[in-house]
Protein backbone atom coordinates (compact mmCIF):
# COMPACT_ATOMS: atom_id res chain seq x y z
CA UNK A 1 0.00 0.00 0.00
CA UNK A 2 1.23 3.20 -1.23
CA UNK A 3 0.07 5.25 1.99
CA UNK A 4 -2.92 4.41 4.57
CA UNK A 5 -5.94 6.71 4.57
CA UNK A 6 -6.40 9.07 7.52
CA UNK A 7 -9.26 6.20 8.84
CA UNK A 8 -6.67 3.58 9.05
CA UNK A 9 -4.32 5.82 10.59
CA UNK A 10 -6.20 6.88 13.02
CA UNK A 11 -6.13 5.61 17.04
CA UNK A 12 -8.78 6.41 19.19
CA UNK A 13 -8.19 9.02 21.80
CA UNK A 14 -5.37 10.43 19.77
CA UNK A 15 -5.66 14.32 18.94
CA UNK A 16 -4.20 16.91 17.45
CA UNK A 17 -4.92 20.78 18.37
CA UNK A 18 -5.91 21.55 21.89
CA UNK A 19 -8.30 23.89 22.59
CA UNK A 20 -8.29 27.06 24.67
CA UNK A 21 -10.05 26.91 28.15
CA UNK A 22 -13.45 28.45 27.46
CA UNK A 23 -13.81 32.22 28.48
CA UNK A 24 -17.65 32.19 28.30
CA UNK A 25 -20.06 29.72 30.46
CA UNK A 26 -20.69 26.53 28.58
CA UNK A 27 -24.35 26.48 27.02
CA UNK A 28 -26.06 23.75 25.77
CA UNK A 29 -27.70 23.74 21.82
CA UNK A 30 -31.13 25.11 22.05
CA UNK A 31 -32.65 22.20 20.83
CA UNK A 32 -30.60 19.03 21.91
CA UNK A 33 -32.84 16.80 19.01
CA UNK A 34 -30.51 18.95 16.69
CA UNK A 35 -27.92 17.00 18.51
CA UNK A 36 -26.06 13.58 16.89
CA UNK A 37 -24.91 10.61 18.61
CA UNK A 38 -21.56 10.96 19.51
CA UNK A 39 -20.52 7.76 17.43
CA UNK A 40 -22.93 9.10 14.41
CA UNK A 41 -19.66 10.82 12.91
CA UNK A 42 -16.73 8.37 12.98
CA UNK A 43 -13.75 11.09 12.44
CA UNK A 44 -10.11 10.03 11.97
CA UNK A 45 -8.44 10.48 15.64
CA UNK A 46 -4.91 11.71 14.92
CA UNK A 47 -1.70 13.49 16.42
CA UNK A 48 -0.96 16.68 14.74
CA UNK A 49 2.11 14.96 13.57
CA UNK A 50 0.46 11.99 11.81
CA UNK A 51 -1.60 14.45 10.05
CA UNK A 52 0.88 16.49 8.81
CA UNK A 53 3.57 13.27 7.78
CA UNK A 54 -0.01 11.74 6.09
CA UNK A 55 -0.27 14.65 3.54
CA UNK A 56 2.86 15.42 2.84
CA UNK A 57 3.51 11.81 2.03
CA UNK A 58 0.39 12.60 -0.21
CA UNK A 59 2.19 15.56 -1.79
CA UNK A 60 4.96 13.48 -2.88
CA UNK A 61 3.47 11.23 -4.99
CA UNK A 62 1.81 13.92 -7.24
CA UNK A 63 3.40 15.37 -9.85
CA UNK A 64 2.98 19.47 -9.95
CA UNK A 65 4.34 22.42 -11.66
CA UNK A 66 6.63 22.78 -8.31
CA UNK A 67 8.01 19.54 -8.80
CA UNK A 68 8.37 18.75 -12.37
CA UNK A 69 7.93 19.61 -16.14
CA UNK A 70 4.12 19.70 -16.61
CA UNK A 71 4.10 20.69 -20.77
CA UNK A 72 0.66 20.18 -20.51
CA UNK A 73 -0.94 21.25 -24.06
CA UNK A 74 -4.11 23.54 -24.55
CA UNK A 75 -3.99 23.73 -20.80
CA UNK A 76 -0.58 26.44 -20.19
CA UNK A 77 1.13 25.17 -17.05
CA UNK A 78 2.85 27.78 -16.59
CA UNK A 79 4.95 28.60 -12.92
CA UNK A 80 2.59 30.58 -10.54
CA UNK A 81 4.34 32.99 -8.37
CA UNK A 82 4.58 32.78 -5.01
CA UNK A 83 3.91 36.58 -4.63
CA UNK A 84 0.54 36.10 -6.31
CA UNK A 85 -0.52 33.96 -3.01
CA UNK A 86 1.22 36.33 -0.60
CA UNK A 87 -0.56 39.58 -2.04
CA UNK A 88 -3.98 37.19 -2.08
CA UNK A 89 -3.73 36.18 1.20
CA UNK A 90 -3.10 39.99 2.59
CA UNK A 91 -6.21 40.44 5.13
CA UNK A 92 -7.49 43.37 3.42
CA UNK A 93 -8.39 41.11 0.48
CA UNK A 94 -8.57 38.03 2.36
CA UNK A 95 -11.06 38.79 4.78
CA UNK A 96 -13.31 40.49 3.21
CA UNK A 97 -16.74 39.38 2.90
CA UNK A 98 -18.95 39.62 -0.38
CA UNK A 99 -21.99 41.05 1.13
CA UNK A 100 -19.67 44.00 2.69
CA UNK A 101 -20.75 47.47 1.62
CA UNK A 102 -19.23 48.85 -1.46
CA UNK A 103 -18.17 51.95 0.80
CA UNK A 104 -16.02 49.62 2.95
CA UNK A 105 -14.68 48.09 0.17
CA UNK A 106 -13.25 50.37 -2.09
CA UNK A 107 -9.95 49.19 -2.12
CA UNK A 108 -11.23 45.79 -3.44
CA UNK A 109 -13.36 47.42 -5.65
CA UNK A 110 -10.14 49.74 -7.09
CA UNK A 111 -8.51 45.87 -8.09
CA UNK A 112 -11.64 45.15 -9.61
CA UNK A 113 -12.17 48.06 -11.70
CA UNK A 114 -8.46 48.08 -12.80
CA UNK A 115 -8.07 44.30 -13.57
CA UNK A 116 -11.77 45.45 -15.88
CA UNK A 117 -9.67 48.08 -17.42
CA UNK A 118 -6.15 46.22 -17.80
CA UNK A 119 -8.27 43.00 -19.12
CA UNK A 120 -9.73 45.12 -21.91
CA UNK A 121 -6.75 47.30 -23.42
CA UNK A 122 -5.17 43.62 -23.34
CA UNK A 123 -7.48 42.15 -25.42
CA UNK A 124 -8.61 45.20 -27.33
CA UNK A 125 -12.11 45.19 -26.06
CA UNK A 126 -14.40 47.47 -24.45
CA UNK A 127 -16.02 46.52 -21.20
CA UNK A 128 -15.17 43.30 -19.51
CA UNK A 129 -17.12 40.96 -16.29
CA UNK A 130 -14.42 39.70 -13.92
CA UNK A 131 -17.42 37.26 -13.01
CA UNK A 132 -17.76 33.60 -14.79
CA UNK A 133 -15.97 30.74 -12.80
CA UNK A 134 -13.50 29.43 -15.40
CA UNK A 135 -13.16 29.54 -19.26
CA UNK A 136 -16.01 27.29 -19.81
CA UNK A 137 -18.34 29.50 -17.94
CA UNK A 138 -17.01 32.68 -19.95
CA UNK A 139 -17.69 30.75 -23.01
CA UNK A 140 -21.00 30.01 -21.54
CA UNK A 141 -22.02 33.75 -20.71
CA UNK A 142 -20.09 35.44 -24.07
CA UNK A 143 -22.51 32.44 -26.27
CA UNK A 144 -25.44 33.93 -24.15
CA UNK A 145 -24.74 37.60 -24.66
CA UNK A 146 -24.44 36.71 -28.21
CA UNK A 147 -27.56 35.38 -28.48
CA UNK A 148 -29.45 38.03 -25.99
CA UNK A 149 -27.84 40.54 -28.52
CA UNK A 150 -29.50 38.78 -32.30
CA UNK A 151 -32.83 38.44 -29.98
CA UNK A 152 -32.79 42.52 -28.45
CA UNK A 153 -32.82 43.30 -32.19
CA UNK A 154 -35.42 40.97 -33.20
CA UNK A 155 -33.28 38.82 -35.02
CA UNK A 156 -34.98 35.35 -34.18
CA UNK A 157 -34.07 33.47 -36.75
CA UNK A 158 -30.05 32.70 -35.53
CA UNK A 159 -29.56 29.93 -33.99
CA UNK A 160 -26.59 28.57 -35.21
CA UNK A 161 -22.75 28.61 -33.63
CA UNK A 162 -20.28 27.72 -36.34
CA UNK A 163 -17.41 25.60 -34.72
CA UNK A 164 -14.06 24.74 -35.98
CA UNK A 165 -13.41 20.74 -35.87
CA UNK A 166 -10.28 21.77 -33.88
CA UNK A 167 -12.01 23.46 -31.40
CA UNK A 168 -11.71 22.57 -27.53
CA UNK A 169 -14.75 20.43 -26.54
CA UNK A 170 -16.01 22.75 -24.07
CA UNK A 171 -17.50 24.98 -27.65
CA UNK A 172 -19.95 22.92 -28.75
CA UNK A 173 -20.78 21.90 -25.01
CA UNK A 174 -21.64 25.43 -24.45
CA UNK A 175 -23.22 25.96 -27.79
CA UNK A 176 -26.05 23.14 -26.67
CA UNK A 177 -25.96 24.91 -23.10
CA UNK A 178 -27.32 27.70 -24.56
CA UNK A 179 -29.80 26.48 -26.43
CA UNK A 180 -28.01 26.90 -29.94
CA UNK A 181 -27.00 24.60 -32.31
CA UNK A 182 -23.33 23.29 -33.32
CA UNK A 183 -22.31 23.48 -36.98
CA UNK A 184 -19.10 21.92 -37.05
CA UNK A 185 -16.45 23.47 -39.68
CA UNK A 186 -13.42 21.75 -41.01
CA UNK A 187 -10.27 22.82 -41.33
CA UNK A 188 -7.96 23.20 -44.58
CA UNK A 189 -4.66 21.49 -45.31
CA UNK A 190 -2.63 24.43 -43.51
CA UNK A 191 -5.06 23.47 -40.15
CA UNK A 192 -6.98 26.98 -40.50
CA UNK A 193 -10.93 27.21 -40.98
CA UNK A 194 -11.67 26.14 -44.36
CA UNK A 195 -12.73 29.46 -46.31
CA UNK A 196 -14.96 28.13 -48.45
CA UNK A 197 -16.93 25.82 -45.77
CA UNK A 198 -17.15 29.03 -43.63
CA UNK A 199 -18.66 31.17 -46.65
CA UNK A 200 -20.90 27.95 -47.61
CA UNK A 201 -22.13 27.84 -44.10
CA UNK A 202 -22.94 31.38 -43.23
CA UNK A 203 -26.42 32.74 -44.00
CA UNK A 204 -29.33 34.76 -41.53
CA UNK A 205 -29.59 31.42 -38.95
CA UNK A 206 -25.90 31.96 -37.97
CA UNK A 207 -25.56 33.40 -34.54
CA UNK A 208 -22.02 33.49 -34.91
CA UNK A 209 -18.57 31.79 -34.39
CA UNK A 210 -16.23 30.08 -31.82
CA UNK A 211 -12.95 30.45 -32.97
CA UNK A 212 -9.78 29.80 -30.94
CA UNK A 213 -6.53 32.06 -32.12
CA UNK A 214 -3.88 30.49 -32.17
CA UNK A 215 -5.63 27.16 -32.62
CA UNK A 216 -5.58 24.31 -30.27
CA UNK A 217 -2.89 23.23 -33.66
CA UNK A 218 -0.98 25.98 -32.36
CA UNK A 219 -1.48 27.47 -35.00
CA UNK A 220 -2.21 31.54 -35.55
CA UNK A 221 -5.30 31.68 -38.49
CA UNK A 222 -3.82 33.29 -40.89
CA UNK A 223 -6.59 34.28 -42.47
CA UNK A 224 -8.52 35.70 -39.09
CA UNK A 225 -9.40 39.12 -40.40
CA UNK A 226 -11.06 37.50 -43.33
CA UNK A 227 -12.92 35.08 -40.78
CA UNK A 228 -14.13 37.69 -38.79
CA UNK A 229 -15.16 40.10 -41.35
CA UNK A 230 -17.04 36.71 -43.59
CA UNK A 231 -18.88 36.60 -40.24
CA UNK A 232 -19.78 40.28 -39.15
CA UNK A 233 -21.51 40.56 -43.28
CA UNK A 234 -23.69 37.74 -42.54
CA UNK A 235 -24.79 39.00 -39.63
CA UNK A 236 -23.28 36.94 -37.15
CA UNK A 237 -20.99 37.69 -34.19
CA UNK A 238 -17.18 35.89 -33.41
CA UNK A 239 -16.65 34.40 -30.13
CA UNK A 240 -13.23 34.35 -29.41
CA UNK A 241 -11.93 31.51 -27.52
CA UNK A 242 -9.01 33.33 -25.49
CA UNK A 243 -7.49 30.08 -23.47
CA UNK A 244 -4.58 30.67 -25.84
CA UNK A 245 -3.79 34.16 -24.91
CA UNK A 246 -0.18 33.35 -23.70
CA UNK A 247 1.07 33.01 -27.27
CA UNK A 248 -0.01 36.43 -28.10
CA UNK A 249 -0.65 38.90 -24.93
CA UNK A 250 1.17 41.65 -25.26
CA UNK A 251 1.36 41.49 -29.00
CA UNK A 252 -1.82 41.10 -30.57
CA UNK A 253 -5.16 42.25 -29.58
CA UNK A 254 -8.26 39.44 -30.37
CA UNK A 255 -10.47 43.23 -30.55
CA UNK A 256 -8.39 44.24 -33.08
CA UNK A 257 -8.75 41.42 -35.42
CA UNK A 258 -12.30 41.41 -35.84
CA UNK A 259 -13.51 39.61 -32.33
CA UNK A 260 -16.74 40.69 -31.01
CA UNK A 261 -16.39 38.79 -27.43
CA UNK A 262 -13.65 36.47 -25.71
CA UNK A 263 -13.13 35.10 -22.92
CA UNK A 264 -9.97 35.21 -20.69
CA UNK A 265 -8.25 32.05 -18.68
CA UNK A 266 -6.94 34.01 -16.03
CA UNK A 267 -5.63 30.52 -14.69
CA UNK A 268 -3.52 30.11 -17.91
CA UNK A 269 -2.56 33.00 -19.32
CA UNK A 270 -2.03 34.84 -16.17
CA UNK A 271 -0.71 31.98 -13.33
CA UNK A 272 -3.05 31.41 -11.36
CA UNK A 273 -3.12 28.11 -9.57
CA UNK A 274 -5.79 25.04 -11.53
CA UNK A 275 -5.92 21.37 -12.55
CA UNK A 276 -6.58 20.76 -8.99
CA UNK A 277 -4.84 23.50 -7.72
CA UNK A 278 -7.73 25.72 -7.26
CA UNK A 279 -10.26 27.69 -8.55
CA UNK A 280 -10.31 29.47 -11.89
CA UNK A 281 -11.40 32.82 -13.52
CA UNK A 282 -13.04 32.91 -16.95
CA UNK A 283 -13.60 36.85 -17.59
CA UNK A 284 -15.34 37.91 -20.61
CA UNK A 285 -14.62 40.87 -22.94
CA UNK A 286 -16.88 42.72 -25.52
CA UNK A 287 -17.27 45.28 -27.70
CA UNK A 288 -18.97 47.95 -26.77
CA UNK A 289 -22.31 47.16 -28.82
CA UNK A 290 -22.49 43.67 -26.23
CA UNK A 291 -21.62 45.91 -23.10
CA UNK A 292 -25.19 46.75 -22.50
CA UNK A 293 -25.73 42.62 -22.31
CA UNK A 294 -22.72 41.80 -19.37
CA UNK A 295 -24.22 39.93 -16.96
CA UNK A 296 -23.87 41.96 -13.80
CA UNK A 297 -22.78 43.43 -11.11
CA UNK A 298 -19.75 45.13 -12.52
CA UNK A 299 -17.47 47.75 -11.02
CA UNK A 300 -18.89 51.02 -12.19
CA UNK A 301 -17.86 54.87 -11.20
CA UNK A 302 -19.74 57.17 -9.60
CA UNK A 303 -19.42 60.67 -9.21
CA UNK A 304 -19.90 61.98 -5.80
CA UNK A 305 -21.57 65.52 -6.24
CA UNK A 306 -19.55 68.03 -3.63
CA UNK A 307 -22.62 68.32 -1.68
CA UNK A 308 -23.51 67.97 2.15
CA UNK A 309 -21.56 67.77 5.28
CA UNK A 310 -17.91 67.13 4.64
CA UNK A 311 -15.97 66.10 7.30
CA UNK A 312 -12.41 66.24 7.84
CA UNK A 313 -10.40 63.50 9.71
CA UNK A 314 -6.81 62.34 10.24
CA UNK A 315 -6.90 60.62 7.51
CA UNK A 316 -7.97 63.24 4.77
CA UNK A 317 -5.33 63.62 2.61
CA UNK A 318 -5.56 59.82 2.32
CA UNK A 319 -8.90 60.39 0.93
CA UNK A 320 -7.88 63.47 -1.26
CA UNK A 321 -7.31 61.63 -4.78
CA UNK A 322 -10.45 59.85 -4.33
CA UNK A 323 -12.76 62.60 -4.21
CA UNK A 324 -15.11 62.90 -6.32
CA UNK A 325 -15.90 59.53 -7.16
CA UNK A 326 -16.54 56.32 -5.79
CA UNK A 327 -16.82 52.82 -7.10
CA UNK A 328 -19.90 51.10 -7.26
CA UNK A 329 -21.89 48.28 -8.27
CA UNK A 330 -23.89 47.93 -11.58
CA UNK A 331 -25.45 45.98 -13.48
CA UNK A 332 -25.91 47.13 -17.40
CA UNK A 333 -29.58 47.81 -18.21
CA UNK A 334 -29.52 44.85 -20.76
CA UNK A 335 -28.06 42.03 -18.97
CA UNK A 336 -28.50 39.01 -19.28
CA UNK A 337 -28.63 38.35 -15.36
CA UNK A 338 -25.60 37.15 -13.00
CA UNK A 339 -23.63 34.31 -13.85
CA UNK A 340 -22.08 33.44 -10.68
CA UNK A 341 -22.67 34.11 -7.06
CA UNK A 342 -21.11 37.62 -5.84
CA UNK A 343 -18.45 38.49 -7.99
CA UNK A 344 -16.48 35.93 -9.19
CA UNK A 345 -13.32 34.17 -7.47
CA UNK A 346 -11.98 37.36 -6.28
CA UNK A 347 -8.98 35.27 -4.81
CA UNK A 348 -8.13 34.41 -8.30
CA UNK A 349 -8.54 37.85 -9.80
CA UNK A 350 -6.02 39.05 -7.01
CA UNK A 351 -3.47 36.97 -8.14
CA UNK A 352 -4.31 37.57 -11.97
CA UNK A 353 -3.63 41.37 -10.90
CA UNK A 354 -0.84 40.60 -8.96
CA UNK A 355 1.02 38.71 -11.52
CA UNK A 356 0.06 41.47 -14.69
CA UNK A 357 1.05 44.29 -12.65
CA UNK A 358 4.26 42.50 -12.16
CA UNK A 359 5.27 42.00 -15.69
CA UNK A 360 3.58 45.23 -17.17
CA UNK A 361 3.22 46.77 -20.29
CA UNK A 362 6.72 46.06 -21.18
CA UNK A 363 6.93 42.83 -19.87
CA UNK A 364 3.87 41.08 -21.15
CA UNK A 365 4.89 40.78 -24.73
CA UNK A 366 7.92 38.72 -23.48
CA UNK A 367 5.89 36.23 -22.12
CA UNK A 368 4.29 35.57 -25.67
CA UNK A 369 7.66 35.86 -27.18
CA UNK A 370 9.16 33.17 -24.85
CA UNK A 371 6.41 31.23 -24.44
CA UNK A 372 6.31 31.12 -28.67
CA UNK A 373 10.29 30.69 -29.05
CA UNK A 374 10.38 27.46 -26.44
CA UNK A 375 7.26 26.04 -28.12
CA UNK A 376 9.17 26.24 -31.48
CA UNK A 377 12.48 25.11 -29.95
CA UNK A 378 11.24 21.42 -28.82
CA UNK A 379 9.39 21.00 -32.38
CA UNK A 380 12.78 22.27 -34.13
CA UNK A 381 14.50 19.40 -31.65
CA UNK A 382 12.11 16.89 -32.63
CA UNK A 383 11.74 17.41 -36.26
CA UNK A 384 16.05 17.64 -35.98
CA UNK A 385 15.71 14.10 -34.69
CA UNK A 386 12.96 13.00 -37.29
CA UNK A 387 11.22 10.21 -34.78
CA UNK A 388 7.80 12.09 -34.22
CA UNK A 389 5.58 13.32 -36.71
CA UNK A 390 4.58 16.54 -36.10
CA UNK A 391 1.03 17.68 -37.38
CA UNK A 392 1.39 20.96 -39.70
CA UNK A 393 5.19 20.76 -38.99
CA UNK A 394 5.64 23.00 -42.24
CA UNK A 395 4.68 26.37 -40.20
CA UNK A 396 6.03 27.94 -37.33
CA UNK A 397 3.68 27.20 -34.15
CA UNK A 398 2.96 29.62 -31.32
CA UNK A 399 2.86 28.66 -27.73
CA UNK A 400 2.08 24.57 -28.75
CA UNK A 401 2.67 22.06 -31.20
CA UNK A 402 1.25 18.72 -31.89
CA UNK A 403 3.54 16.01 -32.44
CA UNK A 404 2.33 12.71 -33.03
CA UNK A 405 3.17 9.13 -31.09
CA UNK A 406 3.28 7.07 -34.65
CA UNK A 407 6.67 5.80 -34.46
CA UNK A 408 8.49 4.16 -37.72
CA UNK A 409 9.50 0.63 -36.54
CA UNK A 410 7.29 0.38 -33.26
CA UNK A 411 3.93 -0.15 -34.95
CA UNK A 412 2.54 -1.68 -31.79
CA UNK A 413 3.90 1.64 -29.83
CA UNK A 414 0.71 4.22 -29.21
CA UNK A 415 0.70 7.98 -28.03
CA UNK A 416 -0.30 6.11 -24.47
CA UNK A 417 2.60 4.24 -24.14
CA UNK A 418 5.03 7.54 -25.11
CA UNK A 419 3.46 9.65 -22.62
CA UNK A 420 3.26 6.93 -19.23
CA UNK A 421 7.20 6.27 -20.49
CA UNK A 422 7.60 10.22 -19.57
CA UNK A 423 6.54 9.55 -16.47
CA UNK A 424 9.70 7.29 -15.49
CA UNK A 425 11.79 10.68 -16.76
CA UNK A 426 10.26 12.48 -14.09
CA UNK A 427 7.91 14.48 -16.57
CA UNK A 428 4.21 14.96 -16.43
CA UNK A 429 2.98 13.59 -19.54
CA UNK A 430 1.95 16.20 -22.33
CA UNK A 431 -1.44 16.16 -23.31
CA UNK A 432 -2.92 13.49 -25.44
CA UNK A 433 -5.58 12.62 -28.11
CA UNK A 434 -6.47 16.12 -28.26
CA UNK A 435 -6.97 17.83 -30.51
CA UNK A 436 -9.58 15.10 -31.93
CA UNK A 437 -8.27 15.70 -35.33
CA UNK A 438 -4.88 14.65 -35.35
CA UNK A 439 -4.23 10.63 -35.19
CA UNK A 440 -1.98 9.73 -31.86
CA UNK A 441 -1.94 13.38 -30.78
CA UNK A 442 0.59 14.65 -28.21
CA UNK A 443 0.57 18.16 -27.38
CA UNK A 444 3.35 20.36 -26.50
CA UNK A 445 3.09 23.04 -24.60
CA UNK A 446 6.27 24.25 -22.73
CA UNK A 447 5.18 27.75 -21.38
CA UNK A 448 7.63 30.48 -20.95
CA UNK A 449 8.83 29.86 -17.59
CA UNK A 450 11.32 26.86 -18.46
CA UNK A 451 14.73 26.99 -18.88
CA UNK A 452 16.90 25.44 -21.78
CA UNK A 453 17.70 23.25 -19.63
CA UNK A 454 14.65 22.14 -19.01
CA UNK A 455 13.47 21.92 -22.92
CA UNK A 456 16.44 20.00 -23.46
CA UNK A 457 16.09 17.59 -20.94
CA UNK A 458 12.71 16.58 -22.23
CA UNK A 459 13.77 16.53 -26.03
CA UNK A 460 16.57 14.19 -24.63
CA UNK A 461 13.31 12.01 -22.60
CA UNK A 462 10.98 11.66 -25.86
CA UNK A 463 13.83 11.16 -28.48
CA UNK A 464 15.37 8.51 -26.59
CA UNK A 465 11.62 6.83 -25.66
CA UNK A 466 11.57 6.91 -29.75
CA UNK A 467 14.73 4.54 -29.80
CA UNK A 468 13.69 2.38 -26.56
CA UNK A 469 10.32 1.84 -28.73
CA UNK A 470 11.96 0.00 -31.50
CA UNK A 471 14.56 -1.72 -29.44
CA UNK A 472 12.76 -2.40 -26.47
CA UNK A 473 8.97 -1.97 -26.95
CA UNK A 474 7.98 -3.15 -23.50
CA UNK A 475 9.73 -0.48 -21.80
CA UNK A 476 6.80 1.70 -22.98
CA UNK A 477 3.75 -0.85 -22.65
CA UNK A 478 4.52 -1.43 -19.23
CA UNK A 479 5.36 1.93 -18.24
CA UNK A 480 5.51 3.85 -15.81
CA UNK A 481 7.45 1.54 -13.75
CA UNK A 482 8.75 4.08 -10.90
CA UNK A 483 5.37 5.72 -10.24
CA UNK A 484 3.65 4.59 -7.30
CA UNK A 485 0.62 2.99 -9.00
CA UNK A 486 1.61 1.52 -12.21
CA UNK A 487 -0.48 1.59 -15.54
CA UNK A 488 -4.03 1.73 -14.65
CA UNK A 489 -7.65 0.58 -15.78
CA UNK A 490 -8.33 4.21 -16.59
CA UNK A 491 -12.23 3.56 -18.13
CA UNK A 492 -12.72 1.44 -14.98
CA UNK A 493 -10.55 4.10 -12.62
CA UNK A 494 -12.84 6.65 -13.94
CA UNK A 495 -16.33 4.83 -13.84
CA UNK A 496 -15.93 2.28 -10.38
CA UNK A 497 -14.68 5.06 -8.40
CA UNK A 498 -13.54 3.45 -5.13
CA UNK A 499 -13.42 6.01 -2.66
CA UNK A 500 -12.65 4.47 0.71
CA UNK A 501 -11.67 0.95 2.01
CA UNK A 502 -15.24 0.38 3.96
C1 LIG B 1 -8.83 25.26 -21.14
C2 LIG B 1 -9.62 25.54 -22.36
C3 LIG B 1 -11.00 25.83 -22.28
C4 LIG B 1 -11.82 25.68 -21.01
O1 LIG B 1 -11.38 26.52 -19.99
P1 LIG B 1 -11.59 26.13 -18.45
O2 LIG B 1 -11.02 27.31 -17.75
O3 LIG B 1 -10.81 24.86 -18.24
O4 LIG B 1 -13.05 25.96 -18.22
C5 LIG B 1 -11.65 26.18 -23.44
N1 LIG B 1 -11.01 26.23 -24.61
C6 LIG B 1 -9.68 25.94 -24.74
C7 LIG B 1 -9.02 26.03 -26.08
C8 LIG B 1 -8.95 25.57 -23.61
O5 LIG B 1 -7.66 25.26 -23.72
Amino acid sequence: MIEPTVYELSSPGRHGPRLPALDVPLAPLPDAALLRPADALPLPELSELDVVRHFVRLSHLNMSIDTNFYPLGSCTMKYNPKVNEKVAGLPGFAQLHPLQDAEMTQGALQLLFELQIILAEISGFDAVTLQPAAGAQGELTGVLIMRQYHLDRGDVKRTKILVPDSAHGTNPATTTMAGLQVVELPSDSRGNVDLDALKAALDDTVAGLMLTNPNTLGLFEEHVVEVTRLVHEAGGLVYGDGANLNAIVGVARPGDLGFDVMHFNLHKTFSTPHGGGGPGAGPVAVVEKLAPFLPGPLVAVEKVEAQGPHYHDEDDHHHDEHDGYRLVWHTPSKSIGRMKSYYGNFGVLVRAYTYIRMHGAEGLPRIAENAVLNANYIKARLEADGSYPIAYGERTCMHEFVAQGILEGAPDVHTMDIAKRLMDYNFHPPTVYFPLIVKEALMVEPTETESKETLDAFADALIQIAKEAREQPALLKDAPHTAPMKRLDEVRAARELVLCRC
